[in-house]
């Protein structure tokens, strides 16, 4: 039984391990491939684009961030560019106003240290913080929903009134690889994926400090993205001693998570996060195998068995109910767990 908690650091795979102490040197927490900004060195990748737009927008005007947000669409135009040089100017003045941003160097560097610093915050952010969570749960809590319907469908008997059970069993094939289970097997695994929502749904009614469910703001200040304990559904009232944490919450990280403006990431996230925290029927945990969409090869090589025990799998699956679009959404990144 593992005490540690499990935190989902910048590359998006929860890892077993302290809360402080623990944290990578600045310079690795956001990075890009390849340089973002003008000038012939730029390449303006899609994705290393998107992170620069997120990362400026999460910098406050007086230190040098936009104070129109950017429109996070991967595309380096007159507005993004902008943006870099007022953040150059800022911080670094004239003559370090060249409008790229490379990776390893002073630009990207000093944004880490500006969104990972562990300065102290502001006491104005909690209530911020509940606002925007109450925007984020009310995504999750459709998702859930989404999914439960499609479990019923999916179990529901064929009777020649089409109610979409195909549809919803091709979604249970997609997310879990259930397609070499039949009958009274699939049927069973289908109960359990059922198990895991219906925990799921038990979760969001939990009485919470932010009223929300078992939601709550990292208390450590650890800017990473989100943290909580396996199966601490089940470790109701339990104390952290060591943390002086309860272990039946889900953690977001105040510098990381309440950073991002994109409330279907943010959803995800704690979709994410609520499989770590509910875990499998039976006791076992659902870790992280892999992340990312099914099409992605760190989820498609993933056994039947691995995708239950797997977090995305039920994030992802319940964010295709909800949408009915099975096309991989812009914010799933796909990452290989060393586990
Ligand atoms: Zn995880």
């Amino acid at each position: 039984m593992t005490f540690q908690p499990l935190i989902m650091h910048i590359d998006g795979l929860c890892r077993e391990s302290n809360l402080s102490g623990a944290l990578p040197a600045t310079d690795e927490l956001i990075r890009i491939d390849q340089a973002v900004g003008q000038g012939f060195k730029a390449k303006n990748l899609d994705k290393d684009v998107r992170t620069i737009q997120e990362s400026l927008n999460q910098i406050s005007p007086k230190q040098g961030g936009p104070k129109d947000k950017l429109k996070v669409d991967g595309i380096c135009g007159p507005r993004t560019n902008k943006a870099i040089q007022d953040f150059q100017l800022k911080q670094f003045g004239l003559k370090g106003m060249d409008g790229l941003i490379e990776p390893g160097k002073q630009t990207i560097q000093r944004i880490n240290q500006i969104l990972f610093s562990n300065l102290p915050i502001d006491p104005s952010i909690p209530e911020q913080i509940r606002v925007q969570l109450l925007s984020h749960i009310n995504l999750v809590s459709r998702s859930i929903h989404a999914a439960q319907t499609n479990l019923l469908l999916a179990m529901a008997p064929s009777s020649g009134l089409d109610l979409g059970g195909g549809r919803a069993n091709d979604r249970l094939d997609r997310h879990f690889a259930l397609g070499a289970q039949k009958g009274t097997a699939r049927d069973q695994t289908i109960r359990q994926i059922q198990g895991v929502f219906t925990m799921f749904a038990n979760a969001l009614l939990m009485p919470g400090a932010l009223g929300t469910g078992a939601f709550e703001m990292d208390p450590s200040g650890d800017p990473r993205i989100a943290f909580t304990f396996a199966n601490g559904f089940f470790r109701n009232g339990e104390i952290d001693e060591a943390r002086n944490i309860r272990r039946d919450r889900i953690f977001l990280g105040r510098r990381a998570f309440f950073a991002l403006s994109d409330s279907e990431l943010c959803a995800f996230i704690m979709l994410h996060e609520m499989a770590h925290f509910v875990g499998f029927p039976g006791g076992s945990f659902i870790l992280d195998n892999g992340r990312g969409w099914f099409t992605d090869s760190t989820i498609s090589k993933l056994s039947a068995d691995q995708r239950l025990h797997n977090a995305d799998s039920y994030a992802t699956f319940a964010v295709e109910c909800r949408t009915g679009n099975s096309a991989k959404p812009p914010y799933v990144k796909a990452a290989t767990t060393s586990r």
